[in-house]
């Protein structure tokens, strides 16, 4: 065994159970480090604290002397914590966050030194960020970029730090975030849903787009992760043969949670609760190893910011407690990958969920609009969903028959389904009053109790109705959520604008009532959506053809999965709903093709060190071995040797197969790699990667993996799937 895999294995078995504190109420702790409502209350002068609750709601400006005072109080707050840095922190296109951190130690011009922080401090700031990924905004209009203040999203201590949202853009104002266009996008969906709430509602001033998110995940010791160059340079392992035991017998799900597993948990827990990260739900998940964590959910922007923080905070407590979080979405071949559903509603600040059935008629034709109008949404711009959950690492998930395909559909159930089938007849125009009474008692009036006994559930189908809320499925687990929050929420926005428009032209023009008006548009879009409702299995082959059938999309990889983003109908949509710029819409483009080349390059590389370092010269030896073995036979016992050593000749015979093979499946795809990397442009290059280079990665693996199952234990380089994939 390589010295490097043997003192791993011994590391990780030397591990100390620590013991679980779980004692204490986690409500204590909450927002403990957040400078949230009842910090601001305390610390803020009564116009400092309506000016920032005035932005968080309406959006308005904070004017610069009321953002000195709310830069002073959190300074005073901060450093009561015993906080010395600042920074703005925000989402890169990288997909991660980033932060750069300033003391608030200063020195006056006397020489006296003080802790500063001040209005300019916190409103606006200008990382040298030039080495983030722009996809040429940067270039073409000014070279600097900033951050600026995000009210919505309260300031947190993160260790030392005080943490300040920020958005990042550029001087012209083009969004270098994912933070920016998703506030333009909540924005959007808050405008026209307030207005078609209204209908229902006049109280309603204000919907926020809710997401509670789930966060997959799995943990590997620390030094076994650190024995495999594969793990630490992909997040993934490249070869490995699956254990003999992994997933079958559904012994891990919902199972007992180890217990060096439950102390890192309850660590993470804790340090979450402060942050305000509102965790609830732990896990065991399919998979040895993998785990789930769920937040109760809060509004979109918030929450993609907790999710982020949670990913950052849990690799930090993994380290501490020995494990390597991944999040990549396969880091294992042969078991489940990790994702991240996207539960997603939309609730009024009079505190009703829209998606929500309520206890009359009228609420339920509100919920009704809502739902229907989403699945309208979907049913257009279902491709340009898919490609908001694109990425090299989700790849290797969306369709592999453990998560659902990379085709779009939306299961409803069958009782919803039996519901929309019966509006689908109604009568056009005015409704007689028999029609009325007969819609409003049996049809939509019974939807609470449907949906109280709605248990079918569909795994397999990736967007669902899940009584109050749909839930986003095909989500990656590494994906930052703006991501797909940013799609869902314009095309509903558009979608409830053109409703709003149809149902307003038939109360006027036709002088319907209103209920009659919203049931008329409504019936149109039930028949005009019918092909993006799946209720069956959305992993089989049939559905496949079916949607094919249905002219839905089927986008398997990233690079196609990318074009539709600068379609004419996409580029529409971002412009009229203000969410992106076209610049800003190609520039997406390009550095998501630009980030996909880069993973498969990397992946590349790290295979041939793999091939060429690790896995032929440990064949190498072993083959040695065993010739070593057959000359001693031939030796000693001369031409009988042959009975003797037929096995070992064999052995030897399928490991020089094996090593031809994989030397020369390893060189094609270098070659390959060279070939595409000279490609300059991003699109085809992305492709060139994808179809020419990627496609030798099962092949090097398969041999790689059958060398694995040949060559003595002891030789072998790197640490096998049995050794990484269960804790103790
Ligand atoms: P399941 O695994 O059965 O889908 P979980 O309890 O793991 O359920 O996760 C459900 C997630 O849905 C939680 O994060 C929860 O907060 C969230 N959720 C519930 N209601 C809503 C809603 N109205 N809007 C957004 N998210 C919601
Ligand atoms: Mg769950």
């Amino acid at each position: 065994m390589s010295k490097l895999r043997f003192d791993a294995i011994k590391e990780s078995h030397s591990r100390s159970k620590i013991e679980i504190e779980e004692k204490g109420r986690r409500s204590e702790l909450y927002c403990m480090n957040v400078f949230n409502d009842e910090k601001m209350l305390q610390y803020l002068t009564k116009d400092a604290y309506d000016s920032v609750k005035d932005a968080i709601f309406s959006g308005s400006k904070i004017d610069r002397k009321i953002a000195d005072q709310v830069a002073e109080s959190m300074k005073a707050w901060a450093i009561s914590m015993g906080t010395t840095h600042y920074t703005h922190w925000f989402q890169p296109l990288t997909g991660a966050t980033a932060e750069k951190h300033d003391a608030f130690f200063d020195l006056l011009p006397d020489g006296r030194a003080l802790e500063m922080f001040g209005g300019r401090q916190l409103v606006q700031q200008e990382p040298d960020a030039s080495s983030f990924p722009s996809g040429g905004i940067r270039n073409t209009f000014e070279a600097r970029g900033y951050t600026a203040w995000d009210p919505t999203s309260p300031a947190f201590i993160y260790g030392t730090t005080l943490c300040i949202p920020t958005v990042f853009v550029s001087y012209t104002g083009e969004a270098l975030d994912n933070k920016a266009p998703l506030l333009r996008a909540l924005h959007a969906v808050d405008e026209a849903a307030t207005a078609v709430a209204k209908y229902f509602d006049k109280n309603v001033a204000k919907v926020n787009a809710t997401l509670g998110w789930e966060q997959e995940y799995f943990l590997i010791d620390k030094a076994l992760a650190h024995s495999r160059p594969d793990i630490i340079m992909t997040g993934r392992t490249l070869v490995g043969h699956s254990a003999q035991k992994d997933q079958q017998l559904d012994d891990h799900y919902f199972g007992v949670i180890p217990s060096r597993v439950l102390s890192f948990m309850s660590d993470l827990e804790k340090e979450c609760t402060k942050l305000g990260i509102p965790v609830k739900t732990r896990h065991n998940e399919v998979a040895p190893n993998q785990f789930e964590l769920a937040p109760v959910f809060e509004e979109a922007n918030l929450a993609v910011d907790h999710n982020l923080l949670l990913m950052d905070v849990m690799e930090k407590i993994a380290d501490k407690h020995g494990f390597v979080a991944l999040f990549h979405e396969k880091p294992f071949a042969g078991i489940n990958g990790s994702g991240k559903h996207n539960n997603w509603s939309l609730v009024t600040n009079t505190g009703i969920n829209l998606l929500s059935p309520g206890s009359t008629p009228m609420k339920n034709l509100r919920f009704l609009t809502f739902f229907i109008n989403t699945i309208k949404a979907v049913d257009t711009y279902e491709e340009l969903l898919r490609s908001s959950i694109a990425s090299a690492s989700n790849d290797h998930r969306l369709g592999a028959n453990e998560a659902p395909p990379s085709i779009m559909s939306i299961f409803i159930g069958t009782q919803l389904s039996g519901v929309l089938d019966e509006l689908e007849g109604v009568s056009q125009g005015k409704l007689s009053p028999e029609e009325k009474t007969e819609l409003k008692l049996n049809v939509v009036g019974k939807i609470p109790e449907i949906l109280l006994d709605n248990t079918d559930r569909n795994r397999t189908s990736p967007f669902a109705f899940t009584g109050n809320r749909f839930e986003i499925r095909g989500v990656g687990s590494k994906i930052n959520c703006a991501k797909p929050m940013t799609v869902l929420n314009t095309i509903v926005a558009k979608q409830l604008l053109a409703f709003k428009k149809e149902a307003d032209l038939l109360i006027e023009k036709k002088k319907l009532k209103k209920d009659e008006a919203v049931f008329n548009v409504l019936r149109e879009y039930i028949k005009t959506s019918k092909r993006i409702r799946f209720d069956g299995d959305g992993y089989s082959e049939e559905w496949e053809k079916e949607a094919k059938r249905r002219k839905l999309s089927n986008n398997k990889t990233t690079p196609e999965a990318l074009k539709v983003l600068t379609s004419k109908e996409s580029l529409d949509l971002f412009k009229t709903m203000k969410v992106m710029s076209e610049v800003e819409v190609k520039a997406r483009q390009d550095v998501e093709l630009e980030a996909y080349s880069f993973h498969v390059q990397i992946e590349g590389r790290v295979f041939n060190e793999l091939v060429y370092n690790h896995i032929i010269p440990a064949a190498i030896t072993y083959q040695n071995q065993l010739m070593q073995n057959v000359k001693g036979l031939k030796e000693i016992y001369g031409a009988a040797y042959k009975k003797l050593a037929e096995g070992q000749l064999n052995i030897i015979e399928s490991i020089g197969e094996h090593i031809t093979e994989i030397k020369k499946k390893t060189d094609h795809m270098t070659q390959a790699r060279k070939k595409s990397n000279s490609l300059l442009d991003l699109n085809k290059k992305a492709f060139a990667y994808c179809n020419d280079v990627k496609p030798y990665f099962e092949e090097i693996r398969s041999h790689s993996d059958a060398l694995e199952k040949l060559v003595e234990d002891q030789l072998w380089p790197l640490t096998k799937y049995r050794e990484l994939l269960f804790v103790k």
